[in-house]
């Protein structure tokens, strides 16, 4: 759309919308050749080019066209980072649908649910993930069709043609954009606080400009001779920009599938000369396990992010050690995701390594295009000596405003988010998370909602009350540790809760651990005091 108003003293600028397929465009034309890499979860190699994706995703835009698809209509995708996948969302945006990633770890229940909400129209699948998807086609009569980004794993083939099929014959230039950047371009879901999932929908113009916020050099500082490997899946906040950011430079693209363990990863990586990867401390613990144990040394990669959870001492001193230079970032699927990146500034630069560290720790400082604040409980801001902590919030134009189809507004009255973590900014305007007021627990970078097992266990016999809370783990970043108490006289069958969660939760939710206590700490407003518990746990060095 023509933003271009008739107000007096305007620039006389050219119209130019913001929307994502600027990417693949840009690439296609400026970085035709360059490689898309991509390892299938039936271990294909696929080679392709920004030129080739172009055409992909024009033969699929036309299919979901010819289909009936319209701006606007969701399409959902539960897949891996791999070739189609990257096709599936252009494609879908380009046309002004909304790709709607759907992240395979949920149960089919909790998809199910989100799905229903979404009123997704068609699915895009991994065939590894087969079950599911035929499940989710069975049970939301919103999904008219699963397209197979792979070959399903143990079903017919009638049940949906694969998207070479679907896609055949259809014209290879569609004519993307052409409508309001405002437009939504993809929708994700968090778990990220209580109660049931939350969507995030992104605009064409808020991914544009998160990208440009992201390529910075005091962000992820990315360019074209980069080879970027996106190990963060595509449903986790899109990737955190990279699939965006990759064709906006014009950098190679390694797309590793779903082998995640540190000898794949490796692998990958040293054959492909990836320079740059982002990741959470989970994926990155089992690549270091591997190089350290024999598994060899990573010339090409020159930097990493880690992010989704705390990156901790230990593995960046191990990374140092290998002469890779592991960069902290903080972020939220609300944020788009990044919130601050832990970068230099001329102070910390100066610095001698050891004392560098521990701002190399902290969560990060904002890059130009978001702004962020501590505050108290009446949203007044506190100030930034690294001492106070307050309620983190955050503005900027890749910020969400509000969920999809939901009334309820995250925003203080003065507009910034509530992010539900609590933190310090220090005088050089780095952030450091120090607690988080949502009563969450992220496991190896993904969401467990401690209010789902609490519902369930409660439902169990003999149990008045069951509370969860996260406790430190060395790979996971946090486990959920289940406490129940009993009802006067009654007793409780741990083992019988354990297998009520377990048939009811994904495996991966269940607690390692689950005790009986006999009180619990209040807080003020007489709810259970997570935090005391929280901290008592860690004083008694549960982790
Ligand atoms: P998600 O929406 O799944 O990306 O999760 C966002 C939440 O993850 C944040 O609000 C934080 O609680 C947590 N988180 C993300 N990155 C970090 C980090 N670098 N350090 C600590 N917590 C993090």
């Amino acid at each position: 759309m023509n933003r271009q108003r008739e107000v007096a003293g305007a620039g006389r600028m050219q119209p130019w919308s913001m929307t994502v397929d600027r990417f693949i465009d840009h690439a296609a034309r400026w970085h035709a050749d360059r490689e898309i890499v991509s390892f299938r979860d039936d271990e294909k190699v696929e080679r392709t080019s920004y030129a080739a994706l172009r055409a992909d995703a024009s033969r699929l835009s036309h299919a979901l066209l010819t289909d009936g698809i319209v701006p606007g209509d969701r399409v959902a995708t539960l897949a891996m980072n791999g070739r189609g996948h990257l096709a599936a969302w252009y494609g879908i945006a380009g046309i002004g649908a909304v790709c709607h990633t759907l992240n395979p770890r949920m149960s089919e229940d909790q998809l199910a649910w989100i799905v229903d909400h979404a009123q997704d129209r068609l699915l895009f699948a991994d065939g590894a993930f087969a079950q599911t998807a035929l499940g989710l086609a069975r049970r939301c009569p919103s999904l008219a069709r699963i397209v197979w980004l792979s070959p399903p794993h143990g079903v017919e083939e009638s049940a949906g043609p694969s998207i070479e099929v679907y896609s055949q014959g259809q014209p290879a230039d569609c004519r993307w954009g052409a409508f309001d950047e405002e437009l939504a371009a993809g929708l994700c879901y968090t778990s990220g606080t209580t109660g049931n999932p939350k969507g995030v929908l992104y605009s064409h113009r808020s991914n544009v400009l998160h990208t440009l916020i992201t390529v910075q050099p005091d962000a992820f500082g990315l360019s074209a001779l980069d080879t970027i490997m996106p190990i963060v899946p595509m449903y986790h906040a899109n990737a955190w920009g990279l699939a965006f950011a990759a064709p906006a430079v014009g950098a190679k693209l390694v797309l590793p599938g779903a082998r995640l363990d540190g000898r794949t990863l490796y692998d990958r990586m040293r054959r492909e000369g990836v320079t740059f990867a982002a990741a959470v401390p989970t994926a990155w613990l089992g690549l270091l396990d591997y190089m350290e144990s024999g598994g060899g040394a990573l010339p090409d990669l020159r930097r990493i992010v880690v992010g989704g959870a705390a990156m901790t001492e230990q593995l960046l001193r191990r990374f140092d050690a290998l002469g890779i230079e592991a960069i902290a970032a903080w972020g939220m699927t609300e944020l788009s995701p990044v919130g601050g990146v832990s970068t230099a500034t001329p102070a910390v630069a100066a610095m001698a390594a050891d004392e560098r560290i521990s701002f190399r720790l902290k969560q990060g400082r904002v890059p130009f295009g978001v702004d962020m604040r501590i505050a108290d409980e009446a949203d007044r801001e506190l100030p930034r000596d690294g001492r106070a902590p307050g309620a983190l919030q955050m503005r900027g134009p890749a910020v969400a405003a509000g969920y999809f189809r939901l009334d309820e507004s995250p925003l203080t009255a003065d507009g910034f988010l509530r992010t539900g973590d609590i933190a310090t900014i220090d005088p050089q305007g780095y952030v450091k998370i120090t607690d988080r007021a949502k009563d969450i627990i992220k496991s190896g970078g993904e969401w467990i909602s401690s209010l789902e097992i609490e519902t369930l266990a409660s439902l169990c016999p003999g149990v008045a009350t069951a509370t969860v809370i996260g406790v430190p783990h060395p790979r996971w970043d946090e486990r959920p540790l289940l406490l129940l108490v009993a009802r006067p006289g009654a007793a409780i069958d741990i083992e019988g809760v354990r297998d009520e969660l377990t048939r009811k939760l994904p495996k991966w939710w269940v607690p390692d651990s689950i005790e009986t206590i006999d009180e619990l700490p209040l807080g003020s407003t007489g709810k259970v005091d997570k935090a005391a518990l929280r901290n008592q746990r860690s004083s008694k060095g549960e982790a």
